[in-house]
């Protein structure tokens, strides 16, 4: 159906007419433009990582997935992660909901309540055992029984290790379904957890942040739609493509930070001028995040471009460990200022780094040994 001539998008067999020749696809008949639909894929491709030529790939996928069954739960949550998806562009969160998933439940988008929602959710385990993808929403409670959140008189334990225990894959959005949240911090009283703590040995992937972005929730998911596999990931479960470097390294006022120069006050000259955050107490430095490359509200802008530091919210425990959010991380007494970025680093996530660089070497040892087609983000040729 489509060819790849150097990444670029044409039909095998082009009519006189060009694009306007083509049968109509499910996309257009949703109303979605070709235009809009190869700005998506072109947009998915680049948050994956993955050369210009892969994007034919994930286009024709998406034209040719049969609507796999989806089901989002939610824990103790704030909802926050399913805000942050339902204000997902390219496309809609309602074209990617009706054209690429079959959202069976979802409990607060979908249209059953009661016990027909209940019955929805039973039927996709029963029936879709195995090839359902899951999405979890946040903590699970471990105390006193896990009594601390139940839904349809069972508790949310009992339907994790149910519903993902079942599944294809479990997807983890947001900080509290990847370590417990602000649920677990301290002192913690429900006893709160994250899905891998709560339900171990289960294929899963993490996709942290207080709310995650949904430009990587849809890559992922895509990721999985057409290469059959959930893409490369950290010691952490978290994937490469959108946690493999710190926000300090390709943050926009890296360059101010280099230089020693830093904003001292709110509103002061330094501020105005974009100068690096730093000693009002932005984490970047010790946060792993690509929030300065895809950015948000559709890539216009990120915390730290409009004048407020990062909070490291996709790091375990932040809301305990990178508290206060206004007080500078820690010197290094004797390093210079490069390397005292460096040294916060590694010192506020103690072994995070050194093991998540190790991994990478591991990964990458493990991935050589892979055909090009099962896990694409690592081959060494397109480096
Ligand atoms: S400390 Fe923060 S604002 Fe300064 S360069 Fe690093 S990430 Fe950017």
């Amino acid at each position: 159906m489509w060819g790849d001539l150097n990444g670029s998008i044409v039909p095998r067999q082009a009519s006189p007419k060009g694009w306007r020749g083509r049968p109509p696809t499910r996309w257009s008949e949703r109303g979605v433009s070709r235009r809009s639909f190869l700005r998506f894929c072109a947009a998915i491709t680049a948050t994956l990582a993955l050369p210009d030529r892969y994007m034919p790939r994930i286009a024709e996928a998406l034209e040719a997935v049969k609507r796999p069954a989806l089901v989002w739960l939610e824990f103790q949550d704030c909802a926050g992660c399913t805000e942050s998806f339902l204000r997902a562009s390219r496309p809609s969160v309602g074209d990617i909901a009706l054209d690429i998933l079959s959202v069976n439940y979802h409990e607060t988008i979908m249209a059953p309540s009661g016990k027909a929602a209940e019955k929805s959710l039973r039927d996709t385990v029963v029936n879709e055992k195995g090839k359902y993808l899951v999405v979890v929403e946040g903590s699970i409670p471990t105390r006193d029984g896990g009594v601390y959140c139940t839904i349809g008189g069972r508790t949310a334990l009992d339907i994790a290790r149910e519903v993902c225990g079942n599944a294809a894959a479990t997807i983890t959005v947001g900080a509290c379904a990847f370590y417990g949240g602000w649920p677990a911090a301290k002192p913690n009283p429900t006893g709160a957890v994250g899905v891998q703590e709560a339900v171990p040995g289960i294929t899963l992937i993490n996709l942290p942040g207080c709310p995650p972005n949904a430009v990587n929730i849809t890559a992922t998911i895509v990721h999985f739609l057409t290469f059959g596999v959930l893409p490369a990931t950290d010691q952490q479960s978290r994937p490469l493509f959108a946690y493999g470097e710190r926000i300090h390294d390709r943050c926009e006022r890296r360059a101010h930070f280099d230089a020693g120069q830093f904003v001292e006050e709110w509103g002061d000259e330094a501020h105005r001028k974009g100068w690096c955050l730093y000693k009002m107490g932005c984490k970047g430095p010790a946060t792993f995040h690509n929030c300065p490359v895809v950015r948000w509200n559709e890539g216009t802008s990120w915390p730290v471009a409009a004048g407020h530091g990062c909070i490291g919210c996709s790091e375990r425990h932040f809301w305990d460990e990178m508290t206060p959010f206004y007080r500078r991380l820690p010197t290094v007494p004797g390093a210079g200022v490069q390397a005292t970025a460096d040294q916060i680093g590694a010192w506020i996530v103690g072994g995070t780094a050194a093991a998540f660089a190790a991994h990478g070497i591991v990964s990458a040892i493990r991935d050589k040994a892979r055909p090009l087609d099962e896990n694409p983000q690592i081959n060494e040729e397109d480096r």
